[in-house]
C-alpha cells in the first residue's frame, strides 16, 4: 500500500475532474470477490487486499499481458444488468470519496453481452448505476456529475454499431465515444465510417492514441477520428525535438534559468499544442504499460521520466487521470500528489490540470462554467 501523504489528503478534499477512467478497471476488490462467487468465476485469491496487491504487482511487472489479466476477471462478473448497475454505482461513490466532482466513465458495451444482455440494456444498466451513485453522493451532501463514454474495441468490428448505440443514448447519459484495446496495428482509419457518423451527428470523440503507438497513431486519431481529445497522447513527445541552443525566439526554460533549449515541433505536435487538443495523461498507467519507457530511449521509466512536465511547460493542454484504479492501485489524488512530488508542482499547477480537463470535457458550456467557478473557488 502506498503511503498516503498529507499533500494527498489535502488534494483529496478539493474538487477534481476525471476524464479517463475505465469502468472495468475500477471495481472494488471486495465487490469483485463477492460477484465472482455468485457467478462461479474463479479468482486467484479470496482476500480483497491480497487481490488488490496482486493486480498492482502485475501492473508494475512491465509485462502488458499480466497487466491485462485483471480485465478478464472484472469483465467476467459484469455480464448482468444487476452487476453492471452495482459496479457503476460504486464507481461513482468511490470517485466522490476521492473528491471528484465531474467524471466521464468509459467502458465497452460489446464486452458485457455474454450473459445475454443487449447493448442497449447494458448501457441502461450502467446508467441506472451511475444515477444511483449520484443520488447516494447527494444524500451525503456531496456533488458529482457523471457522463458515459462508449468505447468500441479496436480488435473487433463493431464500431459502427457502437457509434449508433452512443447516438441512441446521447440524451440519456452518453456524452461521447472512444476506441479502446490494442492501439498498435489498429489505426482509427479502420473505423472511419463510425467516426463519420459521429461527426455528422456532432457527438464528440476522444481516441486512445500515443500510448502503445507513436505519432502516426496520434495523427490518424486527429484526421480519421476527428478526436477532440487524446487518450494519454503522451507519445506526441516523439514529434518534439529539444536541442540545446541559443535561439532566443524559440526557447523554453528547462530546469535552470540559464540553460536555453531550442524546441522544434513536428506538424502533429504543433497541431496538438496550437489547437490545445487535451491530453488525458495517466501517469502511473503510462509507466506500467511501457508508454514512458518507449520515449526515454534507454527504457527508463520513473515518474521523473514521464513527459508530462515537458508537455506542460511547452504549453500543451494536459490533464491527469487514473486509467484503471483497481488494476494500477491508484487514485486521482494519489496521481496528482505523485506528479507534484516528481515535478515540484504547487496548488496553482494542480488546479490548472483540473480546469484543463473540465474545459475539454464533453459537458455543455454552461454547466462547465458553473463547475469551473466552483472548482476555482475551492482551490483558492
Ligand atoms: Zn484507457
Amino acid at each position: 500500500m502506498a503511503m498516503i501523504t498529507s499533500l494527498e489528503t489535502q488534494i483529496r478534499d478539493l474538487p477534481k475532474v476525471s476524464l479517463h477512467d475505465h469502468l472495468d478497471g475500477a471495481l472494488r476488490p471486495a465487490t469483485l470477490i463477492e460477484l465472482a462467487q455468485q457467478v462461479g468465476h474463479e479468482l486467484p485469491t479470496q482476500d480483497p487486499e491480497e487481490l488488490a496487491e496482486m493486480f498492482r504487482s502485475n501492473a508494475d511487472s512491465g509485462d502488458l499481458m499480466r497487466y491485462l489479466e485483471a480485465f478478464a476477471h472484472t469483465t467476467a462478473v459484469m455480464q448482468s444488468a444487476e452487476n453492471l448497475r452495482r459496479v457503476a454505482r460504486e464507481y461513482v461513490e468511490d470517485l466522490a470519496a476521492d473528491g471528484v466532482v465531474y467524471a466521464e466513465v468509459r467502458w465497452a458495451p460489446e464486452q458485457h453481452a455474454e450473459g445475454g444482455l443487449s447493448l442497449d440494456e447494458a448501457v441502461e444498466a450502467v446508467q441506472a448505476g451511475l444515477t444511483d451513485g449520484v443520488e447516494s453522493v447527494s444524500d451525503q451532501d456531496g456533488i458529482i456529475v457523471v457522463g458515459q463514454l462508449l468505447c468500441a474495441m479496436r480488435m473487433n468490428d463493431r464500431a459502427d454499431e457502437i457509434a449508433e448505440l452512443a447516438l441512441r443514448h446521447r440524451e440519456r447519459g452518453v456524452v461521447g465515444f472512444d476506441i479502446a484495446g490494442p492501439e498498435d496495428g489498429f489505426l482509427p482509419s479502420r473505423f472511419e465510417s463510425a467516426f463519420t457518423t459521429l461527426a455528422q451527428n456532432m457527438l464528440p470523440v476522444t481516441v486512445h492514441a500515443g500510448e502503445a503507438a507513436g505519432v502516426d497513431s496520434v495523427r490518424d486519431a486527429l484526421v480519421s477520428g476527428r478526436a477532440c481529445r487524446l487518450g494519454h497522447g503522451i507519445r506526441i513527445a516523439e514529434d518534439i525535438t529539444l536541442t540545446e541552443g541559443t535561439d532566443s525566439r524559440s526557447r523554453a526554460a528547462e530546469g535552470g534559468d540559464e540553460e536555453l533549449v531550442e524546441v522544434n515541433l513536428g506538424e502533429t505536435a504543433r497541431w496538438v499544442r496550437d489547437r490545445q487538443v487535451h491530453l488525458e495523461t495517466s501517469p502511473t498507467s503510462n509507466l506500467q504499460t511501457g508508454a514512458v519507457a518507449a520515449l526515454s530511449g534507454d527504457g527508463s521509466s520513473t515518474m521523473a521520466d514521464h513527459p508530462f512536465d515537458m508537455l506542460y511547460q511547452l504549453g500543451f493542454n494536459v490533464g491527469v487521470n487514473t486509467d484503471n484504479r483497481l488494476v494500477s492501485g491508484v487514485t486521482l489524488s494519489g496521481e496528482l500528489a505523485a506528479l507534484a512530488e516528481a515535478f515540484d508542482y504547487g496548488m496553482a499547477e494542480l488546479v490548472d490540470f483540473q480546469i484543463n480537463a473540465l474545459e475539454a470535457s464533453f459537458l455543455g458550456y454552461e454547466e462547465r462554467e458553473a463547475l469551473s467557478a466552483f472548482i476555482l473557488e475551492a482551490w483558492q
